[in-house]
Order: C-alpha cells, then sequence, then structure tokens
C-alpha cells in the first residue's frame, strides 16, 4: 500500500540495504502477536505471495478466494486498482491465520509484508531501499540482524528485482485506469489486470520468476 508520509518522522532517517544489519530482532517475538492483530486489510498481495500462498496451501487464487468460513483472501481497492489482501477473522479482529498459539499459521509462506515488517520499503531514483519504521514493533531491546536474513525470501536478487518491477507495473496500471473515463470500462482493464497477474494459475513447480516474466511480456504485444 502506498503511503504519503514524511519519512524523516517515522523512520531512523536511514535507507537501508539488504545486506545491511538493522535492529529489528526480537526473540521470534517472544509470544507477541501484535501486528497481527492490527492489520485490517494492509496486507496487499503481489503475484509472488499468491504464488507462496499456492504453493503453500496447495489451492488455487479461486479457492483461496471462495474455500473455507474465512477465505483466505479478499479482493479490494487498494490505491485505485482492485488487488487481493490478506483476510481477517473478524470475531478476532486479527489476520485469519494467527493461530491460537498467537503464532503464524503459515509462517513458512508468509506474504512479503508480513516478512518485511517493521522495515518498510522507499522507491526512488529507480530503485528501492528498505527503511526501519521506529514507532512499529514495540519490542525492547532489539538485536541487530541482517536484513536479507530477516526477510528469508530464497533468491533474493531475483525478488527485489521482481519488486521494482512490480512497483511499476502497478503505477502504470494505476494512471491507465485514472485515465479511463467509462465505469465499465475501468472494471473491464481491472479484471483483466487481476486475471492476467494473479488469477491465471501459476505452476508452483516451476519458477516464479519464469511465470512472471512471460505474463509481464505479455502486456507489450
Ligand atoms: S509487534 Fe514485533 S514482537 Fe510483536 S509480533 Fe510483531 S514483530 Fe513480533
Ligand atoms: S500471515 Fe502470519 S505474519 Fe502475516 S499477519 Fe497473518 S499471522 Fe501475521
Amino acid at each position: 500500500m502506498i503511503r504519503e508520509v514524511d519519512i524523516d518522522e517515522i523512520s531512523d532517517g536511514r535507507r537501508y540495504r539488504s545486506q545491511d544489519m538493522v535492529k529489528i530482532g526480537c526473540a521470534d517475538c517472544s509470544g507477541c502477536s501484535e501486528c497481527c492483530r492490527k492489520v485490517d486489510d494492509t496486507i496487499i498481495l503481489d503475484p509472488y505471495d499468491i504464488y507462496e500462498l499456492t504453493r503453500g496451501l496447495g489451492a488455487g487464487f479461486d479457492e483461496l478466494l471462495t474455500q473455507g468460513s474465512i477465505p483466505a483472501i479478499v479482493l479490494g481497492m487498494a490505491d485505485g486498482l482492485l488487488l487481493p489482501h490478506l483476510n481477517i477473522d473478524k470475531e478476532i479482529g486479527a489476520c485469519r491465520f494467527l493461530n491460537k498459539d498467537g503464532r503464524c499459521g503459515i509462517h513458512n509462506f508468509r506474504p512479503g509484508f508480513c516478512r518485511l515488517y517493521p522495515l518498510g520499503r522507499i522507491y526512488e531514483n529507480g530503485g528501492f531501499s528498505y527503511f526501519l519504521q521506529v514507532y512499529e514493533c514495540p519490542y525492547p531491546n532489539k538485536t541487530k540482524v541482517k536484513i536479507r536474513k530477516w526477510l528469508g525470501i530464497e533468491n533474493l536478487p531475483a525478488y527485489e528485482s521482481f519488486v521494482l518491477e512490480w512497483h511499476d507495473i502497478l503505477a502504470a496500471a494505476r494512471k491507465e485506469t485514472a485515465a479511463i473515463t467509462s465505469e465499465s470500462e475501468t472494471a473491464k482493464y481491472m479484471t483483466a489486470f487481476l486475471k492476467r497477474f494473479y488469477q491465471d494459475p501459476y505452476d508452483p513447480s516451476q519458477s516464479f520468476y519464469d511465470q512472471f516474466n512471460r505474463r509481464k511480456s505479455s502486456l507489450d504485444q
């Protein structure tokens, strides 16, 4: 989700790279689950998240949207586009994947936003850096951890290239939808965008990046 904030007010003023150490270590959360309880509709999912959820839960996009008493994901408007986000369990007011023990039930394939927290990303000069949101995780006496380790994402260089490309694709899609004046054409555009990048099934046995690149290339045809 895009946020219009003064980064100096919410961070320590520094930009970080994945090889940098940052004070974010929270002893495996030590019984805290605060950040999973205030997610509301903020965990917007990208195609890599959907690929990971598909792999981890053995369910395609349509099943993630519809299966179970509380489906895994929901569609909602985010920054002018219709995008999937993680669902919440309204009864407990927390992410629907927070289990009874207050732990993440999908830890190994949790979305990118969950891996990142309490870091954020800032996009500048054609690239992006990480920054520390100093008022987020309240755990005291945090320890230093390398960002690469914190994220725990396989093939991080490929993932970071994807993150940047996806940011640009979203920006272009927002521009296009903003220029469309008819409601039905806007709906048509958003449906096609969802289908291309999310709904058409990803093969979990194949590389995500190859599949994403094919979908991205078809934008130019
Ligand atoms: S707020 Fe911090 S300590 Fe609590 S669950 Fe989130 S990351 Fe862990
Ligand atoms: S997916 Fe896991 S880490 Fe992310 S908000 Fe839900 S319970 Fe928390």
